[in-house]
């Protein structure tokens, strides 16, 4: 990398709108974000190169796109965060102290960069009379093939079965405070996506085809006025192959005094044994709990996550819950012995799982609830919001 590249692709502190096109409030809306993670700046020169050409194309785009970049003062030092990663920040507490109109004094640097995010976001969010997509680019310490994170909505699931990739649903209930449940809470159709590996120029290329792919989903240009609109499907197609979809069954969490070390040469979506001796910690070695196959092993000093399990699931499945969750049948579960619902209203029910041992936590997915956490012997589910219809849509 020349010095000319490793310049454009940092960013002045505080500065999060690299560039914006578009004023039309009744049509879709798009916000990408790259670098949310600030030793990831393959999203960032992707969406720098995005702005370049989109500029002659405006007068063409039906709606909006919003280009941002993540965590500036971390991408400056090219480290994943300052004090804390930002990417788990985004929760009820974080948000309502960090809103615009808090004044108060920021503890870490990422709550500095929230409150910034928050101020350029939030305006865009009410303006909007149409549906709004948020699109957030990271990239992974190993090698492997790019593929998107999905929080399991159904429309999410209609944007990113549009596009040409591999789906992982369910990363939501694996991890707290990520910006894009913050998004998806909020009603925005959201999609992370994993380009590739940090330093490779495939990773750039990747994100960048990949943006005009989702501006063209999105509906807010036409198929004709993309640039090489075609060359962008098949970088696309070519580097995620054949798309699948899985679901996360497993998270590997870490903290620093684990002293975990991944052992080498596992790649995104390899196929694992149960009781795989995947990793080392302080205690001895990590074992897989089960067969699968194996996401984001962790091959860099910091993170949270040592590695995840996921597993294919057979379209039938996935018909199912489609069919299940167009009958509302979530609105009939509290009827079932040993469900309960509790004090947060019908969003969130409690499973006494003595009681509704036939209800194990993969029916409740089907019908659109996430797993908030097991009290005792009760297992708390809510139920995905905005899970059928968007509340921008009918602003008006
Ligand atoms: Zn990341």
């Amino acid at each position: 990398m020349d010095s000319t590249t490793k310049t454009a692709e940092i960013v002045a502190e505080g500065e999060h709108l690299i560039a914006s096109f578009g004023t039309e409030i009744c049509g879709p809306t798009l916000l990408v974000f790259g670098g949310i993670h600030g030793n990831e700046t393959a999203g960032i020169r992707a969406v720098r190169r995005v702005a370049k050409k989109i500029s002659a194309l405006e007068p063409r785009l039906s709606g909006r796109v919003y280009l941002f970049a993540g965590n500036t003062r971390a991408l400056q030092k090219g480290v994943r965060f300052i004090d804390i990663d930002l990417n788990r920040h985004w929760t009820d507490a974080n948000i309502t102290r960090n809103d615009p109109g808090s004044h108060l004094p920021p503890q870490f640097s990422e709550d500095r960069e929230q409150m910034e995010l928050l101020a350029a976001i939030l305006p865009i969010l009410d303006s909007a009379r149409g549906e709004v997509y948020a699109l957030d680019l990271h990239s992974t310490s190993a090698e492997g093939v790019p593929f998107a994170t999905v929080g399991d909505t159904m429309r999410n699931r209609r944007f990113a079965t549009s596009l040409p990739v591999t789906i992982l649903l369910g990363i939501e209930e694996q991890l707290e405070g990520t910006l894009l449940e913050y998004l998806n809470n909020i009603g925005a159709v959201t999609m992370g996506f994993e380009g590739g590996q940090h330093y490779a120029e495939s990773t750039v290329n990747t994100h960048e085809s990949l943006v005009w792919l989702a501006m063209e989903r999105a509906g807010i240009i036409a198929w004709r006025d993309v640039p090489d609109a075609e060359y962008h499907a098949q970088v696309v197609k070519n580097a995620t192959g054949k798309p699948e979809i899985l679901e996360i069954r497993y998270r590997h969490a870490i903290a620093e005094e684990d002293a975990f070390t991944m052992h080498p040469g596992y790649e995104n979506f390899q196929l694992i044994e149960k009781d795989e001796h995947l990793a080392d910690d302080r205690i001895g070695a990590v074992r897989a709990r089960e067969s699968g196959v194996i996401l984001m092993p962790l091959y860099q000093k910091l993170g949270e996550d040592g590695f995840f399990i996921g597993r294919r699931i057979r379209p039938f499945w996935l018909w199912l819950s489609a069919v299940l969750r167009s009958l509302h049948i979530a609105d009939l579960m509290h009827f079932l012995p040993g469900v309960h619902r509790t004090d947060r209203g019908r969003e969130v029910l409690r499973v006494d799982t003595k009681v509704a041992r036939f209800f194990p936590l993969q029916v409740f997915h089907l019908l659109g609830f996430r797993k908030l956490r097991w009290a005792g012997e009760s297992l708390i589910v809510s139920r995905r919001k905005h899970d059928i219809e968007s509340p921008f849509k009918d602003r008006g």
